[in-house]
C-alpha cells in the first residue's frame, strides 16, 4: 500500500479525543501513544479534546485523571484541551444546515437513543431501517406530543470508499450498511458523528489515529464532511487491544487500567515501553518514553506493523 498519505498534509495535526467516562486503559494508552508518533515524527502537533458529549457518563475528575495520565506518560499536547460541552454553539449550526436543506427528519423510535452521543463500537451498530423517514406532518405532530423526537439525517443509496492508513481500502454503502443515522438525541444532546467532523474541522485536525471499532463510522462522518463542506482527515485506524476471550478492553478492566499498570510495572516509561513492545511499535518491550521511541519510529512501517493484526491480547 502506499504510505502518501501520511505526508500527504503539513504540518500535520493529530488529535487525543478521550471520552471522560473512566480511567484510561491500555487501549486508550496504545491509542494515544500512536496518535503521538504519528504526528511528531511528521514534525506535527497534538490537539487535546475532552469528548464529554454525553453528559450522563461523563464525569468532570475522569476529564481531570485523563489529562495527569497523558502528563504521566509523556504524552504530550500542544492545544487545548477542548471541550465538547462548550460546543453546543458549532454543532447547532451544522445541525441547521443539514435541517434546512430538507435532510434531517424526527425520529420517535424508542431505542434511538441508544448509541447516538457515545462512539458507537464494532459490532454494536444496527442499520436504521427507515421507519419515521416517511412520516406525514400530522403524524409527526401527535407522537411530538407524547414524545420528543431524535433527528436522523437521510442518507443516500452510495457507496463511501476511503484508504485507511493501516486497514487498507474500505468501503460502506450508506442506505444498506448503515442507515440514516442519528444526528441528535431526544434529549436534544447533539450526536457523536455530528460533534467529532465539527470539532477535527474546526481545530484543524487532519490526522486522526483510533482504534478500528471506529472505523465503520468514518463513512458516516465522511459523508457528514461532504455535506458541510469540510475537509477530510486522514484516517489510521489501528488495532484493538483485548482482555480474555477476545473482548476489547473497556474501562471496566480493572487490570489493564492505568492504575494497575503503574502498580504492575512500576515506572511511566515501563507501561508506554510494555504496550509499544506489545503492538509492534518498539522491537522490545524494554522502558521507553514517548520522546524515546520517537527516535526510531518510522511513520511509514506502520501499515505493515499493525495491518494484519486484528487485535492486540493484553499480556
Ligand atoms: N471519544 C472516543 C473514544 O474515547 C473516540 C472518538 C474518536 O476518536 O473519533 O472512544
Amino acid at each position: 500500500m502506499s504510505n502518501e498519505g501520511f505526508n500527504r498534509a503539513k504540518p500535520v495535526v493529530g488529535r487525543f479525543a478521550p471520552s471522560p467516562t473512566g480511567r484510561m486503559h491500555a487501549g486508550n494508552v496504545f491509542a494515544a501513544l500512536t496518535a503521538w508518533l504519528v504526528a511528531k515524527s511528521q514534525g506535527g502537533r497534538i490537539v487535546l479534546r475532552i469528548e464529554d458529549l454525553d453528559r450522563e457518563r461523563s464525569k468532570p475528575a475522569f476529564a481531570d485523571a485523563v489529562r495527569r495520565d497523558f502528563e504521566t506518560l509523556g504524552l504530550t499536547w500542544d492545544e487545548g484541551p477542548y471541550f465538547q460541552h462548550d460546543r453546543d454553539e458549532a454543532y447547532r449550526a451544522a445541525f441547521e444546515s443539514l435541517k434546512q436543506r430538507g435532510l434531517v427528519y424526527p425520529c420517535f423510535c424508542t431505542r434511538a437513543d441508544l448509541h447516538a452521543a457515545s462512539a458507537p463500537h464494532r459490532g454494536e451498530k444496527p442499520v436504521y431501517p427507515g421507519t419515521c423517514r416517511a412520516l406525514t406532518d400530522a403524524e409527526r405532530a401527535l407522537r411530538a406530543q407524547t414524545r420528543t423526537p431524535a433527528q436522523r439525517l437521510i442518507v443516500p443509496d452510495a457507496t463511501v470508499a476511503f484508504d485507511d492508513l493501516v486497514q487498507g481500502p474500505y468501503a460502506q454503502n450508506l442506505a444498506r450498511d448503515c442507515g440514516d443515522f442519528l444526528v441528535r438525541r431526544s434529549d436534544s444532546a447533539f450526536a457523536y458523528q455530528l460533534a467529532v467532523v465539527v470539532d477535527d474541522a474546526a481545530q484543524g485536525v487532519n490526522s486522526v489515529v483510533r482504534g478500528v471499532d471506529l472505523l465503520c463510522s468514518t463513512p458516516q462522518q465522511m459523508h457528514l464532511q461532504t455535506l458541510l463542506g469540510l475537509p477530510r482527515p486522514s484516517y489510521a485506524h489501528i488495532p484493538l487491544i483485548t482482555s480474555e476471550r477476545d473482548r476489547r478492553l473497556s474501562k471496566r478492566d480493572r487490570d489493564a487500567s492505568l492504575d494497575a499498570l503503574l502498580a504492575r510495572f512500576k515506572t511511566p516509561a515501563s507501561v508506554i515501553g510494555h504496550i509499544a513492545g506489545l503492538t509492534g511499535l518498539a522491537p522490545t518491550c524494554d522502558p521507553a518514553t514517548p520522546e524515546e521511541l520517537l527516535a526510531s519510529f518510522d511513520v511509514t512501517a506502520l501499515p505493515g506493523t499493525l495491518k494484519d493484526l486484528v487485535q492486540i491480547n493484553w499480556q
